[in-house]
């Protein structure tokens, strides 16, 4: 799906911001798309490496049907070099490898294991996008909801394809968004895709949270994160949900430090200080910003301990129940009917 022939039998791929232009026998940037006579074929449709069910707090939705169980699916490959990346053993492989699925069995299997949804990550969904567009249709035909942890570098045409079906995406930012630790330690030397990818997003109405994955000394400019804040603000609103994400050591950054909590706290600070309502600390359990709180009154709406909801204070209609705030939130608090599953 999404490319466009060009002469001498090469292709140009729209499916990512790196539009990748490939000659007969290669393939993208991503290594699973390769151009075959002038084709362009998904080499990891229904080539899963992962299935699990399990809470959505972990996506991080903070806000979507809290409290359910969601089946997370991923393949190999990735449009990005993430030198800390904590699932580059799936993303960064050269090999390409995976169970074999259907669509149809994904959802049968979600929907045996209670899950309410089905969130496309662990790699970055944009890669398989062909499997994971086939899987979104039946799930919503099936009354699953589906949502997306991406890196957010699919092209406006490729969110208009999937749109119909897509009820939330996670947009994980990192560094703060600055484009030298972008080239640098991602080898990504454009972060306008981001940017375009999030006001598509919003032309669609599909609900955003994004997190920003602080890298402490290489990632964490002060200054950076006020140039993303107020871009959030002024073209998403204040109420998107804001993960301020801590970093730990793994893959070439394995030697490297994890987040100081204090290096996030003055992030949260800066967030919330320019208008941001809903902060949150991520990665350090039971850090008391991993509850939600009324913007307005600040009694706790959601009490959180790491992926538990332990506390669930909103009413029905999405309201403060002291206050009377309207608390931006998708549906309504699930007890959880699901069971944690994988496949693997
Ligand atoms: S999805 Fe892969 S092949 Fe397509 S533009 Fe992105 S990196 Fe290139």
């Amino acid at each position: 799906m999404l490319y466009t022939r060009l002469e001498g039998g090469r292709v140009r791929c729209n499916l990512c911001g790196r539009r990748c232009i490939i000659p007969p026998g290669g393939r993208g940037f991503c290594l699973v798309r390769e151009n075959k006579d002038g084709k362009l074929f998904s080499l990891v449709y229904g080539k899963l490496t992962a299935f699990n069910v399990d809470p959505i707090t972990k996506k991080p939705l903070f806000h979507v049907w809290p409290g359910a169980g969601i089946t997370s699916i991923s393949t190999v490959g990735c449009n990005f070099r993430c030198l800390f990346c904590d699932n580059w053993v799936l993303s960064q492989s050269q090999e390409i490898y995976g169970k074999s699925f259907t669509p149809e069995r994904v959802v049968e299997l979600s929907k045996r294991y209670g899950a309410m949804g089905i969130a496309y990550t662990y790699n970055e969904p944009t890669v398989f996008f062909e499997f994971m567009y086939d899987t979104a249709r039946i799930a919503k035909e099936n009354g699953l909801f589906n949502t997306i942890v991406t890196n957010g570098y699919m092209t406006p045409e490729a969110v208009k394809v999937l749109a119909p079906y897509l009820l939330a995406a996670t947009v994980d930012v990192k560094g703060n968004g600055n484009l030298d630790f972008h080239r640098k330690f991602m080898s990504v030397n454009d972060v306008s895709p981001i940017y375009e990818f999030l006001l598509e997003l919003k032309r669609h109405g599909i609900f955003i949270e994004i997190t920003d994955l602080v890298v402490p000394e290489y990632g964490d400019k002060l200054d950076d994160l006020k140039k993303l804040v107020s871009w959030i603000i002024e073209n998403l609103g204040p109420e998107v949900p804001f993960h301020l994400l801590r970093f730990m050591p793994d893959y070439k950054m394995i030697d490297h430090y994890v987040t100081p909590v204090e290096t996030l706290m003055k992030h949260y600070k800066v967030a919330k200080e320019m208008g941001l309502k809903y902060v949150y600390i991520g990665n350090v359990p039971g850090h008391p910003f991993e509850s939600t709180y009324c913007p307005e009154c600040g009694i706790v709406l959601i009490r959180r301990y790491g992926f538990d909801i332990v506390e669930y204070n909103v009413t029905k209609d999405h309201r403060c129940p002291k206050c009377g705030a309207k608390i931006p939130i998708i549906g309504n608090y699930v007890k959880s009917n699901w069971h944690w599953f994988s496949a693997f």
